[in-house]
């Protein structure tokens, strides 16, 4: 095939204990799946029944991975980004309406990742009824630790899930908390996309989401994952 121009590069995440790399096909996120998180961005999270999952997407090519501490450019047009730690599964197969039992034999692995969020856009998207894209789905905006296999993944549905900022701890949960469970959330989206190998779902965060500025150093974690480093850089003028 003849391109006009040479191809992107391809995306991948590295695989923890391995020389290979899982090639990434698309980015999903579910929006509130942690109760304490929905109430604290004003969300009315119901005690009893829960209401369906939602999603969006970040483009492929947003996805900031690799070995080792990683670096995050403080983005455009903002001046509150905002950490959110998740984990990220990630899909060996796919279909369309997978039942909860497929979708856990879907997974391909696990790691500990980022949604970051431009809150003030995302604010004044939720405020006018616009879609969140440029709150959610700008450059550099999702961070992605070492896959590490399934089969070396602890339970999916608990373990402690944090992030600490400047050595002070700012989110902490547990994957107890989710309202949707891992395969859950695999399941229900697969009721609205055809899933395929190669994409990732990051599952929703914790409580105490906040701002990162230029020059912080952060680190997140998921039980049984490798941990994740993240330096945020300032812009260059
Ligand atoms: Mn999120």
């Amino acid at each position: 095939m003849e391109f006009v121009f040479t191809p992107p590069a391809s995306v991948a995440v590295p695989v923890a204990g391995s020389t290979q790399y899982f090639p990434v096909r698309r980015i999903f996120c579910v929006g509130r799946n942690y109760a304490e998180h929905a109430r604290e961005m004003g969300a009315d999270a119901q005690a009893d029944g829960r209401e369906p999952p939602f999603f969006f997407s970040k483009p492929v090519d947003a996805l900031v991975s690799g070995l080792g501490p990683l670096v995050v450019v403080y983005p455009l047009a903002t001046t509150n980004l905002h950490h959110e730690v998740e984990m990220v599964v990630a899909l060996a197969a796919g279909g369309e309406r997978l039942t909860v039992d497929a979708a856990g034999k879907a997974i391909f692995g696990c790691a500990v990742g980022l949604d970051l969020t431009r809150r003030d856009l995302q604010a004044a998207a939720k405020a006018k009824g616009h879609p969140w894209d440029m709150g959610k789905g700008f450059d550099q905006s999702v961070v992605c630790g070492p896959l590490q296999p399934i089969a070396q993944c602890a339970a999916l549905d608990q373990g402690r899930i944090w992030l600490s900022l400047g050595g002070q701890l700012r989110q902490q949960g547990d994957l107890a908390q989710m309202t949707w469970s891992v395969t859950e959330v695999i399941s229900q989206l697969s009721m609205l996309v055809a899933l395929a190998p190669g994409d990732l779902i990051l599952t929703g965060t914790p409580a105490g989401v906040g701002p990162l500025l230029p020059g912080d150093v952060l680190t997140a974690g998921v039980a049984g994952l490798p941990e994740l480093q993240v330096e945020i850089q300032p812009r260059p003028l």
